[in-house]
């Protein structure tokens, strides 16, 4: 695996790809990997010739300057993690390549990126769009693998990846949990023990909220009394708890059409979120 920090360098490698005809996948990240990562790394190296994995803390996309400082930043064991799988390229460009001086474009998607994380984190999707399509660009990539635990994100790059043609599928792949039902996440490390122990109540309510809306519960109660477990279980202040069309993500008050519940939720100064398809 070479590790790249210029796009010019990365861009010399993928016309070689090209020429011979070969397939290329991407992953971005932004580090700190997980299983949740690795099963995107698996998934593009089943399906892609080549494979590049990206690490960029990306500045534009955090709302809370604390965050961003906060992130953690492990190159070196996300090397070492990746070293088992068939990856060509670890992409980590700097600020200067991907934001030099003068940058001034900023890409904004209407629809899918309002509501849920685009209202409580302003400015979030704007972020996640205009870095993701240039992380598009820049690996020249023809298959781009995201997790569905950011479900609300692969709506948004799909429609990045559709509306300025970018000629890249995105491809979502389904939420690592651990044991707990707790979805895998960098955030996660922030968490001791007994924190991490809690946050499991996540998915148990949203599995169970999932099962009573299917069996015909009228989803409003069914949404009240989750918000009320979570709160019970200590966890809280609640960002959101909604039930959401898939398709395009609007707000329903049924199940007719494919659906599922979106939380974000706060737990020992941690923003903790999660989704679940009902049925
Ligand atoms: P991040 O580094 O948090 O920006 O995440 C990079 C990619 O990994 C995104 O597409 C996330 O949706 C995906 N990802 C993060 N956590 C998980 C998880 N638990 N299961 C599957 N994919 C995940």
């Amino acid at each position: 695996m070479k590790i790249i920090r210029s796009k010019s360098e990365l861009r010399e490698l993928t016309r070689g790809w090209r020429v011979s005809g070969e397939s290329i996948g991407v992953v971005p990240t932004m580090g700190a990997l997980h299983d949740g990562h690795l099963s995107l790394v698996s998934a593009a190296c089943a399906r892609c010739d080549r494979v590049i994995v990206t690490l960029f803390v990306n500045p534009k996309q955090f709302n809370n300057p604390e965050d961003l400082e906060k992130y953690p930043r492990t190159e070196d064991s996300d090397a070492v993690k990746l070293a088992p799988y068939d990856v060509d390229v670890l992409y980590v460009p700097d600020g200067a390549q991907m934001y030099p001086d003068g940058f001034a474009t900023t890409i904004s998607v209407d629809g899918v990126s309002d509501g849920l994380c685009g209202a409580t984190r302003p400015g979030h999707f704007d972020g996640v769009a205009t870095v993701v399509a240039k992380l598009l660009r820049q690996s020249d990539a023809d298959f781009a693998f995201f997790g569905e635990k950011d479900y609300q994100q692969v709506q948004v790059v799909r429609r990045v990846s559709e509306d300025l043609d970018l000629n890249c599928e995105i491809v979502p792949c389904p939420t690592v949990r651990e044991d707990s039902g707790l979805a895998l996440s960098s955030r996660n490390l922030r968490l001791d023990d007994a924190a991490r122990q809690r946050a499991s109540i996540i998915h148990a309510t949203l599995s169970e909220t999932a099962r009573a809306i299917a069996s015909g519960q009228e989803a409003g109660s069914a949404l009240d009394k989750a918000r009320g477990s979570l709160l019970a279980h200590g966890l809280g202040p609640i960002d959101y708890l909604e039930m959401r069309r898939e398709r395009d993500l609007a707000v329903v008050q049924d199940n007719t059409a494919p659906a599922r519940l979106f939380v974000a939720v706060w737990l020992d100064g941690v923003r903790l979120i999660d989704n679940l398809a009902i049925g």
